[in-house]
């Protein structure tokens, strides 16, 4: 008797649950259907508690008829919780529409300073003709910086390049010359550098002065080199980043560490020579000094100057960047305008 009772009773709570299953409308009502039936206080989780009140020979077959019933139920709700998340992708998926012709965010990558990528392109000459490109330190004393190459303490050129001086001993250097003193000092001839770097003068900033700039120095040591080696290297050079027609002329000049010195034009690369406001009118452009290297500074290091003989060369970066890049002030080149750098 009491089996029957129980059974009905169970018949009615399933009824009533697979329909409030069945009608759930969204995600939320089915919940509220779970948790009336199976939630703590749930008809069946009630039907399960009052087993304690089912006779014992009773309890086995009753606690299997709820268990089946829970079972039921929860398959169902199961059943309908998918039902409704595939419908919620599906509305997503119609919504979210992705228009693929729309262009893509591209990330933002950076690129090489004009300064570096003029470098990089002297660098490869050099590299080419057989050079090694040697650093030397931006923190000079005055001796590398000055004295060892063949300027004094009292020599007027000093004053041409008076620096940032650290102390009486130290400075920042004026020249990356200094780099070829401590290239003679370390390796013997032959010798074939390039040393590019930072160099520092007490200039005020203007269109074509700055008080820290870069530069790149050659040397080249060995036996019977003359000035025609250095003319065929540099003219070389000269053609190789300025293009094919470019000619080039040297004008007797001045410095303490090379003798004879020079220094080298090239002819106007936008004029091709006639004249034009990028040359100035002149037809050729101004773009190194260099020289054999003095005797005294081989002697300085011990070289004997009748074995070896060596031409030398430096050259500001920023003009050769300037002049590839036809932009007219060097301050553009530091101020990190992005505007600027983007273009190149
Ligand atoms: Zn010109």
């Amino acid at each position: 008797m009491w089996r029957k009772t129980m059974k009905e009773k169970l018949k009615a709570i399933m009824d009533a649950a697979l329909k409030q299953i069945e009608e759930a409308a969204d995600s939320e009502t089915l919940n509220d259907a779970r948790v009336s039936f199976l939630g703590k206080k749930g008809e069946l989780t009630q039907v399960l508690k009052s087993l304690k009140d089912v006779a014992p020979e009773d309890r086995p077959k009753v606690g299997q008829l709820v268990n089946e019933a829970r079972e039921i139920l929860e398959k169902k709700l199961e059943e309908r919780k998918r039902e409704f998340e595939k419908k919620m992708l599906d509305l997503k998926l119609a919504t979210e529409t992705i228009d693929v012709t729309l262009p893509a965010k591209k990330p933002m990558i950076g690129h090489r300073h004009p300064n570096t990528i003029a470098l990089d392109e002297v660098k490869k000459i050099f590299i080419g003709m057989g050079y090694q490109v040697v650093d030397g330190p931006e923190i000079e004393y005055d001796y590398y910086n000055f004295e060892a190459l063949n300027i004094p303490a009292n020599h007027p050129a000093k004053d041409e390049q008076d620096t940032f001086y650290i102390n009486d001993k130290l400075l920042l250097r004026t020249q990356t010359s200094s780099v070829q003193v401590h290239v003679m000092e370390k390796q013997k001839p032959p010798i074939r550098i390039i040393a590019p770097g930072r160099v520092f003068r007490s200039d005020e900033v203007d269109a074509t002065h700055s008080p820290s700039f870069h530069q790149v120095e050659g040397l080249v040591i060995d036996k019977n080199v003359t000035f025609a080696d250095l003319k065929g290297t540099l003219a070389e050079f000269a053609r190789r980043i300025f293009g094919e027609d470019t000619k080039v002329k040297f004008r007797p000049h001045h410095f303490p560490f090379t003798e004879p010195s020079a220094e080298m034009d090239v002819s106007c690369f936008k004029c091709g020579g006639k004249g034009c406001r990028f040359c100035k009118n002149e037809g050729w452009i101004e773009i190194l000094g260099c020289g054999m290297v003095h005797p005294h500074v081989l002697e300085m290091r011990g070289i004997d100057p009748k074995e070896y003989q060596g031409f030398a060369f430096g050259m500001g970066l920023e003009r050769i960047a300037l002049l590839k890049y036809e932009v007219d002030d060097m301050r553009l080149l530091y101020e990190n305008d992005v505007r600027f750098l983007r273009q190149f």
